[in-house]
Order: C-alpha cells, then sequence, then structure tokens
C-alpha cells in the first residue's frame, strides 16, 4: 500500500503548483522553456539584488555620517546576505550550465504527443468531474485511499 502523502498546507500549495506546471506545460519543449526561465529570472533578481546591497554597502564605507536612521538593514545583515547570494548565485550557475546540456535536447513530435497524453493523466484539469468527485472520496478515506473505491 502506498503511503498517504503529507496533507500539510505547503505540502498541498506545493501538489498544487507541480500539477498546474505539468497541465499548463504539457510537452518537453514547453517545460524546456518553463524552467530555463525560471533559472534565468531567480538569477536575474539574486544578481540585481547583490549588486543593489553591493552599492548600498560601499556608499557606507565612503560616508561615515549617513543618517542612522536611513539605515533599515544593518552592516552585517547585508554582509551575511552577500554570503549567501554569492552561494547562490554559483549554484544557479552550475544548474544553468547543466540546463542548456538540457536545452540542446530536441524530441520528436510523436514523442511530445506521449507528453501530452501523459500529463492529461498525470494532472488533469482540476475542474474535470472525474477528478472532483475521486478528490472526494481520497478526501473522505484519509488512511486508505484504496480501500472505498470499487
Ligand atoms: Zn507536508
Amino acid at each position: 500500500m502506498a503511503e498517504e502523502p503529507c496533507q500539510c498546507s505547503d505540502c498541498q500549495r506545493f501538489y498544487k503548483e507541480h500539477d498546474r506546471l505539468i497541465r499548463e506545460f504539457p510537452t518537453f519543449k514547453e517545460q524546456q522553456e518553463l524552467n530555463w526561465a525560471s533559472i534565468q529570472s531567480f538569477r536575474t533578481l539574486c544578481t540585481k539584488v547583490t549588486d543593489e546591497l553591493q552599492r548600498e554597502l560601499s556608499e557606507r564605507e565612503s560616508n561615515d555620517d549617513i543618517n542612522r536612521e536611513e539605515k533599515h538593514i544593518s552592516d552585517f545583515e547585508i554582509t551575511e546576505a552577500l554570503d549567501q547570494l554569492e552561494s547562490v548565485n554559483a549554484y544557479l550557475y552550475s544548474i544553468e550550465a547543466l540546463m542548456e546540456r538540457i536545452f540542446d535536447i530536441k524530441i520528436s513530435n510523436n514523442i511530445e504527443s506521449k507528453f501530452k497524453e501523459i500529463a492529461k493523466e498525470l494532472a488533469p484539469d482540476p475542474l474535470n468531474v472525474d477528478r472532483l468527485i475521486l478528490n472526494r472520496l481520497f478526501h473522505q478515506t484519509p488512511d486508505y485511499p484504496d480501500k472505498n473505491i470499487n
């Protein structure tokens, strides 16, 4: 018997998002593009924040009489964040290099059809009647989802 997946609000949000990404991007090509865009947007944002924090820190160093009340973020907080973001940017750079390899792969139309077919099975339309009935059954028997479905 399969173990019942965790139903806490974080996990439920994850399942919902996971299914949505399969439903809305059901082909290999769309998944490639989605993940590439996701890595790039994460990198762009992290890099921009890093630049801004560095600028702010060097401005403070060269300008000691800066109004203390304008310091919403402490120097320590900035230095710590810069260390963390430096690691994140290095990881993202590695992921990007791997994603580039994945991005090079092309898939035939017949195989793309298979992707669409499986995506429909994995993440059907959430408003589909069968899905709603199935969800209700799962909800009524959280410990043994298999037992009462004939
Ligand atoms: Zn959970």
